[in-house]
């Protein structure tokens, strides 16, 4: 029986359908694998029955294995009359498919590894026309060599089917990349007002998929570059990588994989070179091993990126559950969509569309994922700013204490500066009036309080000069106690000093506040006398001897009887001679008093009129 049934395979031939039924013609197909890949149509057809054998799955499915293939079909058209049929090549991505018997002699030639418009029909899918007779019966051949899944994904349908199902299949289509671009437009938008990286990466993530699935599906060989046949062939390996490596790139960000353990960036870091190499070998071929190992890396990255979601939802990080069940269906339809082209799982509608409905579903997931994310980091921010307004306020009110604090410390370091410049002030008042009547001292004598010799020498040479600017005569008295030497002896110096302070009072209270007396030395007083002439100054030196000699000093009870000789010199003076000249003049004038026998007055005048 097992023996038998390629035979009977091959002794079939498939009844035609007609109505809205589509037929999967794998079972009644025969095979022959052309081992140089050169024989012609007139040698295949040549072949002997026994060369072929039945394919015997309903998918005409060979996995990726780029050797040439030639199938043959019977088929007879059961009906009384004769209906346009379809033959559907569902896999757009055959580089070679060549049908021969579908219109007489003329042979069709398709792939996309020939210009687009060979094909007989303008479609996405190679769709081949075939016209049977009533009750003909007729056999077709097909040519099939691809470097990519050799999966014919074969169906045989009438024309009206196939429009009807085009249709519906047109529309879900639409909705599938419509919604991509929803999610596209949304998510770039979200990245322009926030300018968060991972709004970018996703949408790069988004539209590198969204590519891919645009030139699996035949649409990008259609619309976009029908005559790039090269760039056609690596475009599907590269347009997967680059969403393996924008779906790395997206997954670290949304999972902080930054702050996560060292051991998940290095997957990540490595996940992410092996998309760079898949993404060189794509652009330089060869086409077959970049094309397998971009799925591998697909399933490498989806498992990598399942597991590190698993293991970052367990560490607590809440946005990774969503992101855990994106990537799950994810995975699950990459496994279905790859083990329906190595031929594992047979053909149909839903391993044909599973990548594109998992795809949807994963890329809505992560947008929802990726909003709530917004909200995470919201609530994270709201929870930042309290924080920081919390500590502002700390700060404010500690900045407030510590003003306080200076306030009250400059207040008191005021204050006591204040007190201690007043004290300061009030020393160097102290300090400069001290100085004053020490300077005062300094000009008087000790124990009679006149002036003394010193300040008898200023005020001497101020007075000439006073007398001589203004043309007035100055007298200088020079006054000598009569034998004081003998009151000393007598009376002792305790009554001397007493008869000095008692005399220098008698001579002080006669003269004019305008007058200066000062002790020259020893018993011996000088007077300087402003505007007064040689006759008033004779007057009063007669006043003040006689005064003198009439009120004794008065000591312990003794009457200490006094007399004083007087010699003067008085005239307007000129300048070189006034000053120290003055009381030499004077002094000679007392010799000559004294020498007259004391108690008198003398002039320096009228002795030198005596003399003359
Ligand atoms: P003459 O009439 O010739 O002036 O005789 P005299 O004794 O006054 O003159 P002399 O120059 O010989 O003596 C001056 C005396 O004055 C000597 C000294 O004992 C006395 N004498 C000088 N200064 C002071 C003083 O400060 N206190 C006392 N108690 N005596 C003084
Ligand atoms: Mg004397
Ligand atoms: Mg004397």
């Amino acid at each position: 029986m097992l023996l038998l049934l390629p035979v009977l395979a091959w002794a079939d031939s498939l009844p035609l359908p007609a109505g809205q039924t589509q037929v999967l013609p794998g079972p009644y197909m025969q095979l022959w694998k052309d081992p140089q890949g050169d024989s012609d149509f007139q040698t295949v057809r040549a072949l002997p029955d026994s060369a072929w054998q039945a394919v015997g799955r309903r998918d005409a499915s060979f996995g990726y294995d780029s050797s040439t293939y030639w199938l043959r079909l019977d088929v007879h058209n059961p009906h009384a009359r004769a209906l346009n049929w379809v033959l559907l090549i569902g896999n757009p991505l055959l580089d070679q498919l060549d049908a021969y018997g579908l219109d007489g002699e003329r042979v069709y030639r398709s792939g996309d590894q020939r210009p687009f418009d060979w094909r007989w029909v303008e479609h996405r899918q190679l769709v081949l026309p075939l016209t049977v007779a009533a009750g003909e019966q007729r056999r077709i051949w097909l040519r099939m060599q691809t470097n990519g899944s050799a999966n014919l994904s074969a169906s045989l349908m009438t024309h009206e089917a196939f429009d009807h199902q085009e249709q519906r299949s047109l529309l879900f289509q639409g909705l599938f990349f419509g919604a991509l671009l929803g999610m596209f437009v949304y998510n770039l938008s979200i990245f322009c007002i926030t300018h968060d990286r991972n709004y970018l990466w996703y949408c790069l993530f988004v539209a590198s998929f969204s590519l891919y699935e645009f030139i699996q599906l035949g649409f990008a060989f259609q619309w976009l570059w029908p005559n790039a046949l090269t760039w056609q062939q690596l475009s599907f390996p590269l347009s997967s990588a680059l969403a393996t490596l924008f779906g790395i790139q997206f997954t670290y960000g949304v999972l902080a994989l930054r702050e996560a353990p060292a051991a998940y960036r290095r997957v990540a870091h490595s996940l992410k070179a092996c998309a760079w190499l898949v993404l060189v070998m794509a652009l330089l071929g060869p086409y077959q091993p970049a094309l397998i190992a971009s799925f591998v890396l697909i399933v490498a990255c989806a498992l990598a990126a399942f597991v590190i979601t698993l293991l970052r939802w367990r560490a607590g990080y809440a946005a990774a559950r969503l992101f855990a069940l994106g990537w799950f269906v994810l995975i699950s339809a990459s496994l279905a969509s790859i083990l329906t082209g190595t031929g594992v799982l047979p053909y149909s509608l839903l391993t044909l569309h599973a990548q594109q409905i998992g795809g949807v579903i994963e890329m809505t997931v992560f947008s929802i994922a990726l909003a709530a994310r917004i909200r995470q980091v919201q609530e994270a921010e709201r929870m930042a700013q309290a924080k920081l307004i919390t500590q502002a306020r700390q700060l404010s009110s500690e900045q407030a204490k510590h003003l306080e604090l200076q306030t009250q410390i400059s207040e008191n370091l005021e204050q006591r500066v204040k007190e201690r410049t007043a004290a300061l002030e009030e020393t160097l008042q102290q300090l400069s009036s001290a100085n004053l009547r020490l300077a005062e001292l300094n000009r008087r004598d000790g124990l009679t309080n006149l002036f003394n010799r010193q300040t008898l020498s200023e005020e001497l040479a101020r007075a000439c000069a006073r007398a001589e600017r203004s043309r007035q005569s100055l007298a200088v008295l020079m006054l000598d106690l009569d034998h004081f030497k003998q009151v000393n002896d007598r009376y002792g110096h305790l009554a001397g000093d007493a008869c000095l302070r008692h005399a220098a009072q008698r001579i002080q209270q006669r003269l004019r506040s305008s007058d200066l007396l000062a002790r020259f030395g020893g018993e011996e007083f000088v007077a300087l006398l402003d505007s007064t002439d040689l006759t008033g100054a004779l007057d009063l030196a007669e006043q003040l001897r006689d005064d003198l000699a009439r009120h004794p000093c008065l000591y312990q009870q003794q009457s200490i009887p006094l007399s004083i000789s007087i010699g003067l010199h008085a005239g307007i003076p000129d300048a070189p001679d006034c000053g120290e000249s003055w009381l030499d003049l004077a002094d000679r004038a007392l010799y000559r008093a004294k020498a007259a026998g004391r108690n008198r007055v003398a002039s320096y005048e009228a002795s030198t009129l005596d003399g003359a």
